[in-house]
C-alpha cells in the first residue's frame, strides 16, 4: 500500500485529516470542504485490466487508495460487495444506447430509484463500520427536498449505532418521495414534516449544527452531498461506463444533470486520476447559476424557482467550491475571500485565466421546463426510451453542445416513476413503479409534523432519543 491519502480543507484553516475522520466530520471546522491532497494515478495498462471487473470489484480498486489503512482490504471488499448487492440490475450501472454515439448510464437501480443510492448505501455502511469499531453512537440530521432523504434513510436504517432524523417540507414533496421515507418502520428512523419550505428545513439543520453544545451532546453528523465518501463512491461509475465503451483507447464525454455539483465533480476526479474523459457537460434546469458561471465567469445568486426537475432546484452549488479550490492553485485564502463575497454581495467573479481553465474542462447547457418535456417526448418517439425529467435535462444539454463525432454518456439520475406527474404530462405515459415497490402507495406512514421552531425541533430529537 502506498502512503495514505490525507485530506485538507478548501478554506485552509482546518486540520488535515485521514479518511476515517473526514467521513465522520463532513464539513470542515473552517466551513470548507475536505479534498484529497493527492490523487492516485491510474496508468492505461491498469485501465485495460480493470475493464474486466464487475462493478463491486472495480469499486474496490477505485476506492481503496482513498481509504488507505482505515479499512483492511477484506473488510472493504466485503463492505462494497454488500453495498451494491441490493441493486436490481446485475450490471449495477447499465448503459443503454439511445442514438448514434449517445448512451444513457442508468444510475437508478438502487433501493430508492435515484443515483444518490450509490453514495448513501456506501456512506451508511462505512459509518456503521467505523462506529462499531469505535463503539460510538451518532445522530444523523438532514434536510431533503426529495431524493436525499429517502436514500439516506435507506442507507442508515436498522443500524443500532445511529439515529437518523430527516426533515422534509410538509406537503411539498411528491407522494412517492414522501412515502419512500415515511413507510420505513425501523426504530432508528425519524421523519419530520416541517411546516415550512425546503430552505426552512435546511436552515433548521444548519442551526442545529451551529449549536456547539447540542451538536456535541448528540454527536451530530451530516450526510449531505459535501461528505467526501459520497463523492468518492460516485467516481466509480465514470470508470465503469468509460471502460465499457472502450477506454482507455477511446475518450468519451459525460453530460451530468447538476445541482450541488457533487456528481459531476466525481467525474472530474476520475479524469484527474487518468481516465480519458473528453468533456464534462454541466446540465442545469432554469436554476442555472453554474451554466451562467461557465459562460460569463460570474457566480451570481439569483433566487430559486421550482421546476420539473426539483432535485436540481438550487440557489448555490456547494461542491463547486472543491473545483474552485483547485482552479485557484489550492489557495484556501482565495476561496475564503470568494465565499465571503458571495455571502455579502451574492456574487463573485472569476479571473480570466480561471474562467478559461473552467471552460477547458467543462461545457454547460441549460434546459427549461418546456424543453425538458419536449425532450422526454422526443426521446420516447425516437428511441423508445422513457427518461425522467432530470435525465431529460441532461439529454437536452448534451444535444446543445455536442460536437461532430463526440460520444456522449448522459447520466440518468432518477427512475421516471419517481416523477410520474411530470412524465405523464410530457408524453402521456404514467411510468410504473418497479415491482419491488408494489406496496409503497398503501403501506402505513409514520412521521411527525412540527412547527418551524428550533426549540420544538430540539425537544423532539431529545424525546425520540430518550425513547430508544
Ligand atoms: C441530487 C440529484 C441531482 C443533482 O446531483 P448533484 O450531485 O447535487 O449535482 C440530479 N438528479 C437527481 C435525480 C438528484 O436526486
Amino acid at each position: 500500500m502506498n502512503t495514505p491519502i490525507r485530506y485538507e480543507s478548501t478554506r485552509g484553516n482546518a486540520p488535515e485529516l485521514g479518511f476515517e475522520d473526514v467521513v465522520l466530520t463532513g464539513l470542515a471546522v473552517d466551513g470548507g470542504l475536505y479534498v484529497p491532497k493527492t490523487l492516485p494515478r491510474i496508468e492505461p495498462h491498469t485501465l485495460v485490466a480493470w475493464a474486466k471487473l464487475p462493478y463491486h470489484e472495480l469499486a474496490y480498486e477505485v476506492i481503496a487508495p482513498f481509504v488507505g489503512d482505515a479499512i483492511p482490504e477484506v473488510d472493504l471488499r466485503a463492505l462494497l460487495t454488500e453495498t451494491y448487492e441490493d441493486f436490481r440490475h446485475v450490471a449495477v450501472a447499465p448503459l443503454v444506447q439511445v442514438g448514434h454515439n449517445r448512451h444513457i448510464l442508468e444510475l437508478f437501480h438502487g433501493p430508492t430509484l435515484a443515483f444518490k443510492d450509490f453514495a448513501l448505501q456506501f456512506l451508511g455502511r462505512t459509518l456503521d463500520y467505523f462506529l462499531k469499531r469505535r463503539d460510538e453512537r451518532i445522530t444523523i440530521v438532514g434536510a431533503t427536498s426529495g431524493d436525499t432523504g429517502s436514500a439516506a434513510i435507506a442507507g442508515c436504517r436498522a443500524r443500532d449505532n445511529m439515529d437518523i432524523f430527516i426533515l422534509h417540507p410538509a406537503g411539498r414533496v411528491s407522494d412517492v418521495q414522501r412515502r419512500q421515507m415515511t413507510t420505513i418502520a425501523d426504530k432508528n428512523v425519524h421523519n419530520i414534516a416541517l411546516k415550512g419550505t425546503f430552505d426552512d428545513c435546511q436552515d433548521a439543520v444548519k442551526a442545529l449544527f451551529a449549536d456547539a453544545e447540542f451538536r456535541k451532546a448528540h454527536r451530530l453528523v451530516a450526510v449531505n452531498s459535501i461528505n467526501w465518501a459520497r463523492i468518492l463512491a460516485q467516481v466509480v461509475y465514470y470508470f465503469y461506463a468509460a471502460l465499457a465503451l472502450g477506454a482507455p483507447a477511446r475518450a468519451v464525454s459525460f453530460a451530468v444533470p447538476t445541482g450541488n455539483f457533487g456528481d459531476i465533480y466525481a467525474g472530474h476526479i476520475a479524469r484527474r486520476m487518468g481516465l480519458p474523459i473528453d468533456r464534462l457537460i454541466i446540465a442545469t434546469n432554469s436554476n442555472d447559476i453554474l451554466d451562467r458561471c461557465v459562460r460569463s465567469g460570474e457566480y451570481k445568486m439569483d433566487g430559486v424557482s421550482p421546476t420539473l426537475s426539483p432535485s436540481m432546484d438550487i440557489q448555490i452549488s456547494s461542491n463547486f467550491e472543491r473545483l474552485l479550490y483547485e482552479l485557484h492553485g489550492f489557495d484556501g485564502e482565495k476561496i475564503r475571500k470568494q465565499m465571503a463575497d458571495l455571502r455579502e454581495k451574492q456574487v463573485f467573479s472569476l479571473s480570466e485565466p480561471v474562467k478559461l481553465a473552467l471552460q477547458k474542462g467543462f461545457a454547460s447547457g441549460r434546459a427549461g421546463d418546456a424543453e425538458t418535456s419536449a425532450t422526454i417526448r422526443r426521446v420516447l418517439e425516437q428511441s423508445d426510451y422513457l427518461a425522467d425529467p432530470h435525465t431529460a435535462v441532461g439529454i437536452a444539454a448534451a444535444e446543445k453542445v455536442a460536437r461532430d463525432g463526440e460520444t456522449i454518456v448522459v447520466l440518468s439520475t432518477a427512475h421516471p416513476a419517481k416523477f410520474p406527474d411530470a412524465v405523464e404530462r410530457a408524453c402521456g405515459i404514467t411510468p410504473a413503479l418497479p415491482p419491488h415497490m408494489d406496496g409503497l402507495m398503501t403501506a402505513a406512514e409514520r412521521y411527525d409534523t412540527l412547527e418551524n421552531d428550533l426549540g420544538a425541533l430540539k425537544a423532539f430529537i431529545d424525546k425520540e432519543q430518550k425513547k430508544a
